[in-house]
């Protein structure tokens, strides 16, 4: 059987740095673990707007389309931020999610004991912490028809449109429910059924939906109380399956229960392909951080835990991805910190390149 392939796109910025340690990750993998890669690499962003002339050469989306996963790192910077917008380097990301039509967007917001302290909420309710935001990620009211700014009685008056089928809530919910059985078998799905048409055909669906998945105790919630419950209890939750703009909220805001930005991971997934395995983007959440980028600075945790998530949601390889999880976790726990997990009474920060060997160093400690 050929190797599983990976298409690399390192991006602007701290893209590449972040993008170097992953790699020597990868080739651990190999040299270790008896899995093996066929990985390329090549632009996107600024980065392929200096070569070619827009933000994603269509050679590139062809080759997105035929991988087993495509792992980006960051795209945009100021040289590029008067570009026309039709060119700006996020719109080569764009691109990426549209045509690969990655319908459902995984936020983990998980939180490691050794950065407990670093979340703005009390230690005790953010321990331990691991759930899983589920967000609709191609349609809503970011798509929604009609839309624009009009002229209404000498007034301008701007629309837009909350518009779901049952076949976009149905198959963002099938995903959600695969991921909730393979953790903790719960999934709370989040709406404003109360006041929107759309929120009442959500929890239909979903409703519908849970049936062929018996094992898994659905729960439905307002997305307003949603957003009070994961600061106040968010540990109550597993999964959350939730649409477009509720997701977008909701999942920041998860996210920073864990505090820092270098840490977090994301996976944006779409239809399974011929293989089984579903059309993927891997990438951290953060961008391209032109105030550290150059300076050996970042934190590559973010882009090394998101391709843990493609070893667990592409190659299903969960027990490997564990392994990678816990080996950022092992350093965390030992001390050892990016500049951006310093504490302000201070320790000496590890660049880039050494957070990338403190995780090798326990994967080899790990077989
Ligand atoms: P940013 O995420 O790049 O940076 C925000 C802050 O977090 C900065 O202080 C940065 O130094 C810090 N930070 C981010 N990632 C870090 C890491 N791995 N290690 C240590 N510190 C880290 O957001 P921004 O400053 O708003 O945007 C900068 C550029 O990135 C813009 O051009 C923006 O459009 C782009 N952007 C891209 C993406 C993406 O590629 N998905 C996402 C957000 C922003």
């Amino acid at each position: 059987m050929s190797n599983p392939s990976l298409l690399i796109l390192p991006g602007d910025g701290i893209g590449p740095e972040v993008m170097a340690q992953v790699r020597r990750i990868i080739d651990w993998f190999g040299a270790n673990r008896d899995l093996t890669f066929d990985v390329s690499e090549d632009l996107v962003g600024g980065a392929a707007y200096d070569k070619h002339g827009v933000p994603l050469h269509d050679d590139t989306m062809a080759r997105a389309q035929e991988v087993d996963a495509v792992l980006l790192g960051a795209v945009g910077g100021p040289a590029y931020d008067d570009l026309d917008f039709s060119v700006k380097p996020e719109r080569g990301l764009l691109r990426l999610r549209k045509e690969m039509d990655l319908f459902a967007n995984l936020r983990p917001a998980q939180c490691f004991d050794a950065l407990a302290d670093f979340s703005s909420l009390k230690t005790d309710i953010v321990a331990g912490l691991d759930i899983m935001i589920v967000r609709e990620l191609t349609s809503g009211v970011y798509f929604g028809e009609p839309r624009g700014i009009h002229m209404e009685d000498n007034m301008r008056v701007g629309v837009n449109t909350q518009r779901y089928t049952e076949a976009e809530i149905e198959r963002g919910a099938r995903a959600a429910f695969e991921l909730a059985m393979k953790r903790g078998k719960r999934l709370c799905s989040m709406e404003k059924a109360n006041v929107m048409e759309s929120g009442i055909l959500w929890r239909d669906v979903v409703t519908e939906v849970s049936k062929d998945y018996p094992e898994v105790v659905l729960s439905h919630m307002y997305a307003d109380n949603g957003a009070m419950q994961l600061v106040r209890a968010p540990k109550q939750f597993d999964v959350i399956y939730t649409d477009n703009l509720f997701g977008d909220i909701l999942s920041d805001c998860a996210a920073m229960l864990t505090g820092s930005l270098g840490m977090l991971p994301s996976a944006s997934l779409g239809a399974p392909m011929e293989n089984g395995r579903p059309k993927a983007l891997y990438e951290p959440v953060h961008g391209s951080a032109p105030d550290i980028s150059g300076q050996g600075k970042a934190n590559p945790s973010a882009c090394i835990l998101s391709f843990a998530m493609a070893l667990r949601y592409s190659f299903d390889q969960g027990a490997e991805a564990d392994r990678l999880e816990q080996a950022v976790q092992d350093v965390l726990a030992d001390g050892i910190r990016t500049a951006d997990l310093m504490q302000a009474d201070g320790g000496t920060p590890v660049s880039t390149a050494e957070m990338g060997d403190a995780v090798l160093a326990k994967l080899d400690a790990s077989i």
